[in-house]
């Protein structure tokens, strides 16, 4: 059974805890990543203006590297602090509208799967660009070979750290 968040059903300080098994998650563009198994415990306090949600779970997310296509592995503790109001006294403008001042301020119509408060949270734990290393030299355009264990021989493919000496040499 799943665990959902009932707001209505909260006068007082409410824990929640649920274990995942392992999901997909849909990094788009066809992309995908791994989650491991885990378990996220939420703890609900009724505020003056909504509920106050904090909370964490560990993660370890297995997915690509966005240019080589090598193995990341992306793990650590997301923790959360957030406000909860209810959702009938924000109109669909403000709510897209939320990202800077506001940040910790959600708003919410119904009840709250706590799948989808750690769906919500993994995503924000992931970078936008998603490297095996700051460095990453991808892989080659012409013939595909990954550039970081090192020159696949089509010409264009020169390892860029060495652009800069390679106009000091004779041609
Ligand atoms: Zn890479
Ligand atoms: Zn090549």
């Amino acid at each position: 059974m799943a665990t959902v968040i009932r707001f209505s059903d909260i006068s007082k300080e409410t824990c929640y805890f649920e274990d995942f098994p392992e999901m997909t998650l849909d990094m788009g563009y066809n992309y995908q990543a791994i989650l491991d198994p885990t378990s996220i415990e939420v703890t609900v306090t009724p505020a003056t203006d909504g509920y106050g949600l904090t909370g964490s779970f560990p993660y370890r997310v297995v997915t690509a590297c966005s240019r080589c296509l090598g193995e990341v592995i992306i793990q650590g503790l997301a923790s959360f602090d957030l406000l909860y109001k209810p959702g009938n006294q924000s109109p669909r403008a403000r709510e897209l509208n939320i990202s800077s001042a506001d940040s910790c301020v959600v708003f919410y119509r119904d009840d709250l799967p706590l799948r989808n408060l750690l769906l919500q949270q993994i995503y924000l734990e992931l970078p936008e660009k998603i490297l095996c290393k700051e460095e990453c030299l991808g892989l080659c355009p012409d013939c595909g070979a990954n550039l970081n264990e090192g020159s696949c021989g089509c010409s264009g493919s020169i390892d860029p750290r060495w652009n800069g000496l390679q106009s000091l040499l004779p041609s």
